[in-house]
């Protein structure tokens, strides 16, 4: 994890819309682009071509078509009409059903009732067609109308849905009480935002210790969890918690980023694991690339190589 500043620099390029637009129009299909390691392709066929490998290999996925904080709602109707197409595209190829998306996306900037007509729209398709369909957590701006408004939808009757929770913030382990009671399926994340110190633990064996024993509730008490960390520490804690709960590998899943620790992905199948990749792909994905270089000082210098080589080819 970098310190905060570091990730405090790269939420701030992330929100710039002038790199945005320069990134988008420079692309990403170029054959060696550094993104690539991160994001398969900006289109649904080279995010199925991805899957189908990750497949290959014994791992499922769930596809994110990249996109956040819409402004208009011509833009979250378009964001929408999108995913309708990509949930079509995905049960024409045949992999796995299950995707993530952002209410922001969805247009919860604009008008909170839009954003959910769009996602009850993206629903009516995804679940009868037995889509799972996983809500993202954005930053802390976002964590109440998104447990609001996926509360609000489990109560009208849809079941294929989950949620994400984030350790580092202070009120998460209320939240994990309040969503495990509807016996929903919860993801547990580390938090990938800049947050406050007034809601977020800034210490990051804090935000640790909080993973830890969320952890450990979800593997016992949870509706099939998503364990989403590439933590080794975290990982073998899982592990030997499961075991020692008589938790069958079946009743849970580990989730890694596309293209992180891939090493530890393959282990955990190899073991009898379930591991999800979350597998992101579309135009809009500097934002997501940010979030990945902020996380880890590795990736920073992995893109200055990449970068550097490519201007050499
Ligand atoms: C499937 C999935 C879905 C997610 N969904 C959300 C979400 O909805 N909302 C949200 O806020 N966050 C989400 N995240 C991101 C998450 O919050 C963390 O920011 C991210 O996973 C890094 O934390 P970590 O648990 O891997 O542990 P860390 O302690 O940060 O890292 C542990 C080790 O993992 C490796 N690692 C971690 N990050 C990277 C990276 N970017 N590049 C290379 N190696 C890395 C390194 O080896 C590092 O030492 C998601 C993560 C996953 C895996």
């Amino acid at each position: 994890m970098l310190d905060s500043a570091a990730k405090a620099l790269f939420h701030l390029l992330a929100q710039s819309k002038t790199l945005q637009l320069l990134a988008s129009r420079l692309g990403m299909e170029r054959q060696g682009s550094v993104v690539h390691r991160f994001v398969p392709g900006e289109t649904i066929e080279s995010a199925i071509r991805a899957a189908r490998i990750l497949e290959s290999r014994g791992l499922t996925e769930t596809f994110d078509h990249l996109g956040e904080s819409v402004t208009t709602l011509d833009e979250a109707v378009a964001a929408t009409r999108e995913y309708l197409a990509v949930i079509r595209a995905i049960a024409e190829a045949g992999v796995e059903r299950n995707i993530s998306l952002k209410l922001t996306q969805l247009g919860l900037d604009v008008d909170r009732a839009s954003a959910v007509d769009n996602l009850r729209k993206i629903l009516e398709l995804a679940e009868p067609a037995g889509f799972f369909v996983r809500i993202d957590m954005e930053s802390s701006r976002y964590t109440d109308v998104t447990l609001d408004v996926f509360e609000t939808i489990w109560q009208q009757g849809s079941r294929r849905i989950g949620v994400v929770l984030q350790s580092d913030l202070r009120r998460s382990e209320n939240d994990l009480r309040r969503i495990n009671a509807l016996g929903a399926r919860i993801r547990l994340v580390k938090g990938a935002y800049r947050e406050p110190k007034s809601v977020a633990y800034p210490k990051k064996a804090d935000v640790d210790a909080a993973y830890a024993r969320m952890m450990k509730v979800l593997i016992t008490d949870g509706n099939y969890p998503a364990i989403a960390t590439h933590d080794p520490v975290m990982i073998e804690q899982t592990r030997q918690w499961a075991s020692a709960n008589n938790v069958a590998p079946d009743r849970f899943e580990f989730q890694m980023l596309y293209g992180i620790r891939r090493d530890l992905q393959a282990m955990l199948v190899a073991s009898g694991y379930r591991v999800r990749v979350y597998l992101p792909f579309g135009t809009d994905w500097f934002p997501y690339f940010m979030r990945r270089l902020g996380e880890h000082p590795a990736n920073v210098a992995f893109v200055v190589r990449g970068v550097f080589a490519e201007d050499h080819q």
